[in-house]
């Protein structure tokens, strides 16, 4: 890397960062297209967000990444925010437009590319059995829903918030027709047959953690099956649905594509994202 007096800095603020995997994939993207910048981590405690983003916006920072615990207490602090980001109620990129910070919320995008690149997913019409309904879900709804989905299960652990989730989707996406179920097997198993995509948006897979009971026999030979949860490769709802033979593919797709899609907003360029998704394997394999 080279650095000048016109090296333009991108980061990223969370608390902890030091387990991030996109200083890595950022700057391999930055060193495979040759431009001059470079992106680095900033350890940001939650009593001093609205101070570190002031910082960053005096120090002329050119965008930055947006993680746990922040992605939603840093709207205050920002002048202006995307249609997504406000329907996710979350901001994942920031960039710096004139002299404003604007928030952007690029995991939906992210998945919906994966999606569609790993697993031929077409979403026009199709029919979407969703478990979770914290941050990763309302991003992936707000995408699903702006493709034109026909049908969205949104299936959680606590109903009351996948009840929310409904009422405030169908709200902005009348078209698409949105219900909830519980994890009970029994009755998840009532929806299974009808759909295309099942999508794991809970934490459950990772540390390799899995559903008490799910009946996956139900899924259609012809279901595709995304697990947000990219460590371990394979969870066990993914090596269940291989077993069967149906199509899958984990998170490690979206993690670059939200990547990808937050270096187009700061650099203007098309991202190099066969880079990037080779350097998040190589981290993941260290
Ligand atoms: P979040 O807002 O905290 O939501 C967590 C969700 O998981 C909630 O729906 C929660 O249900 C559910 N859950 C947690 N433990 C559960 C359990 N034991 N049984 C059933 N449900 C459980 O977190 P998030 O930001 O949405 O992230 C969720 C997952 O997506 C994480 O694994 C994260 O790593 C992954 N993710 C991946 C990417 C990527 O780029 N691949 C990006 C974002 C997130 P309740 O409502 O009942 O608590």
């Amino acid at each position: 890397m080279k650095f000048s007096g016109k090296t333009r800095v991108l980061g990223i603020i969370g608390s902890p960062v030091g387990h991030s995997l996109s200083p890595a994939m950022q700057n391999a993207a930055i060193d495979e297209l040759g431009i001059e910048y470079v992106y680095v981590p900033f350890p940001v405690e939650p009593d001093f967000l609205g101070q570190a983003v002031e910082g960053l916006r005096r120090l002329g920072v050119w965008g930055f990444n947006v993680t746990i615990p922040h992605k939603s207490t840093i709207i205050p602090f920002l002048d202006k925010i995307s249609p997504e980001a406000e329907l996710c109620g979350a901001v994942n990129t920031v960039c710096r437009e004139g002299d404003f910070l604007v928030g952007y919320n690029t995991d939906g995008i992210g998945f919906l590319a994966s999606a569609r690149e790993d697993l031929q997913y077409d979403p026009r019409g199709s029919s979407v059995l969703l478990l979770g309904a914290g941050g990763a879900a309302r991003g992936a709804i707000a995408a699903l829903a702006s493709a034109g989905v026909a049908r969205i299960v949104i299936a959680n652990r606590t109903g009351a918030r996948g009840l929310a989730l409904r009422e405030m989707f169908r709200a902005v996406f009348p078209a698409v027709e949105f219900a909830v179920s519980s994890l009970a097997a029994a009755e998840l198993a009532g929806h299974l047959p009808n759909v295309d995509l099942l999508v794991n948006t809970t934490s459950v897979g990772m540390n390799g953690t899995s559903f008490e009971y799910f009946p996956l026999s139900e899924l259609p030979d012809t279901a595709k099956v995304y697990d947000m949860v990219y460590v371990p490769a394979e969870t066990p709802l993914l090596a269940e649905a291989k077993g069967r033979g149906l199509a899958c593919a984990n998170g490690l797709g979206m993690l670059a594509g939200q990547g990808a899609s937050a270096f187009k907003l700061w650099t203007g360029l098309d991202a190099p994202c066969a880079a990037m998704k080779q350097k998040l394997l190589e981290e993941l394999e260290r």
